[in-house]
């Protein structure tokens, strides 16, 4: 394996740039940490875990989310097919079961024949050796250490926080309605319906609850799509009920009426065995959680097989560091790929292992390439997280219309605008695919 490149860290980021190479003839040495070092969320021996929700968000092709899905289908995507093997049903969004999940994707790069696992945490910079770093949001602390020093401490923190999960059986299921939102897709969420009195307790014990104090080392900075639920509730009294314990299009069966207010639960397994708290990451302390979650109607006797918590969120300022090729510009040997590079979420975080991985090929076999155009989605996470150098705010992006490369002025209602940019990024990848000689 002498000329194998060198990934560091076996979660999606990685795994996806391995198959990218593996399938390219290429070999590969995947270093993982696991399971000589856990971080604080990893909890499987398996690669390619998934450290919070098990849902994979929308699965319409006609939304950003959806479209992502889609360009990482057409791009032969390793993460992607074993997400579409290993479903759960979660209505209008791809949801999975993360131990099958795992282990389809450990299982299906355990079978090439140019792939050597490393179960070891990797501290240093490896010289000389072409390398691909994919530690992601929690990278160990001595690494995080090593890369901080090679980029001069450019490097930032923020707290990210995890929702809890409840054991099916411990549900009371005379209170809780199944149903899906806008009766969207099949109804595969549970809903506790709140009054608006339960609101008023509940509000009021969320806020008053004692919350895990912030570590004195690290800058507390929140990203905005992964608010705790205490914060959204100091935002305002109507913050939660209008956002996600939102009622809109659940009307409860028992009493045929619109409840104040829902907490959502989405299945967690396949068995149907655990149900995830939608939207209740927090900071809340663990017995406050059991105590406070408990209020909610349906909850009463809840057991959690997993409480909330939050964790570090380690990414450096690739504007300033990276080439679009993902590359270090101060050492074309060394790309960046997955959440450390600055976007957000299990998705965009494979889409930057596929991109690197394709470069890191292209590298190798000497050929010129360059992004996919910005009207796709992994042509404008690229583009979001590489353009513009001097950018001083440069805060983690998951995937949205707001990124994507403009439509021309032509006023179109909001369904079929959605429509014209999913047309234009296929269209626009299987350009670019021709261009760059990739099989569809
Ligand atoms: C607590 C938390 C909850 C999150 N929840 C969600 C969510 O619900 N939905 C969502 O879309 N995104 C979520 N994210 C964001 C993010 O998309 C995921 O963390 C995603 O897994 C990132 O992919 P990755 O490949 O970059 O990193 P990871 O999947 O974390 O993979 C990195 C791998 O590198 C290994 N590693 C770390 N350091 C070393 C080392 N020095 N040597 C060797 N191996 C090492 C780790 O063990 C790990 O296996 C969450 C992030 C965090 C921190």
């Amino acid at each position: 394996m002498k000329s194998a490149v060198s990934i560091i860290g076996g979660g999606l980021a990685g795994c996806e740039a391995a198959w990218q190479l593996l399938q390219r003839g290429h070999a590969v040495q995947l270093f993982e940490m696991k399971p000589q070092r856990f971080s604080p969320a990893h909890k499987m021996e398996y690669l390619a875990e998934l450290v919070c929700s098990n849902s994979l968000k929308s699965n319409h092709a006609d939304s950003a989310p959806g479209m992502l899905k889609q360009e990482l289908r057409t791009l032969d995507s390793l993460i992607m097919s074993a997400a579409d093997q290993t479903a759960v049903a979660a209505g209008s969004a791809l949801a999975v079961d993360r131990t099958e999940f795992a282990r389809t994707v450990q299982d299906k790069l355990l079978q090439q024949k140019n792939f050597k696992l490393i179960r070891q945490e990797v501290t240093k910079i490896p010289r000389d050796v072409i390398t691909i770093i994919a530690t992601g949001p929690l990278t160990s602390d001595r690494f995080a250490r090593a890369i901080s020093e090679m980029l001069g401490g450019s490097y930032l923190y923020f707290y990210d926080a995890i929702a809890p999960i409840v054991n099916a059986d411990s549900i009371n299921m005379g209170k809780v309605y199944v149903a899906s939102r806008y009766g969207k897709g099949t109804p595969d969420y549970l809903n506790c319906p709140l009054t608006e009195n339960d609101y008023e307790t509940f509000l009021h014990e969320l806020l008053a609850g004692a919350k895990v104090p912030a570590r004195h080392f690290e800058e507390m900075k929140h990203f905005e799509g992964c608010l705790p639920i205490e914060v959204l509730a100091a935002r305002g009294h109507d913050t939660l009920a209008f956002g996600p314990m939102k009622p809109v299009g659940l009307i409860d069966p028992h009493t045929g009426t619109l409840p104040y207010a829902v907490v959502q639960l989405r299945r967690e397994n396949s068995a149907g065995t655990l149900y995830n708290m939608v939207g209740f990451q927090t900071r809340l302390t663990w017995p406050e959680q059991k105590r406070i979650f408990r209020l909610i109607p349906g909850l009463e006797n809840a057991e959690f097989a997993r409480l909330g918590s939050i964790h570090r969120n380690t990414y450096i300022h690739s504007p300033s560091l990276l080439a679009p090729s993902l590359q270090l510009k101060t050492n074309p040997n060394i790309f960046f790929a997955g959440q450390i590079t600055g976007v957000e979420g299990y998705l965009e975080s494979t889409a930057m292992g596929l991109f690197a991985g394709l470069c890191t090929a292209s590298i190798l076999e000497q050929k010129a390439i360059h992004p996919p155009p910005a009207s796709t989605a992994i042509g404008a996470l690229v583009s979001y997280i590489t353009a513009d150098e001097s950018r001083q705010n440069f805060q983690p992006m998951n995937i949205n219309f707001g990124i994507l490369e403009k439509l021309s002025a032509k006023r179109m209602k909001k369904k079929e605008k959605h429509f014209e940019y999913a047309r234009k990024a296929s269209e626009a990848l299987k350009n670019w695919m021709h261009e760059q000689n990739l099989q569809t």
